[in-house]
């Protein structure tokens, strides 16, 4: 099954399974990366696959990445 995406489901999808709200306007594909507004205010960009498949649904403040940097 071949789930296709579209801006408008991304919104939803955003808006029922996440705090951050997706601002972009536009969905090309899963590899452009999107822009949305964390519930901090912050805004992050990130692909649709990660902030899907990898959980990533937050700004990298209030969801540090996983690999400590320089650690
Ligand atoms: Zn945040």
């Amino acid at each position: 099954m071949n789930k296709r995406w579209t801006i408008e489901k991304i919104r939803e999808f955003s808006e029922k399974n996440s705090d951050s709200k997706l601002l972009s306007k536009e969905y090309h594909g899963f590899s452009q990366k999107l822009l949305f507004q964390c519930a901090c205010g912050n805004k992050f960009e990130k692909t649709f696959t990660k902030f899907n498949k990898n959980d990533q649904r937050k700004c990298d403040v209030c969801q540090p990445p996983k690999e400590p940097r320089g650690a």
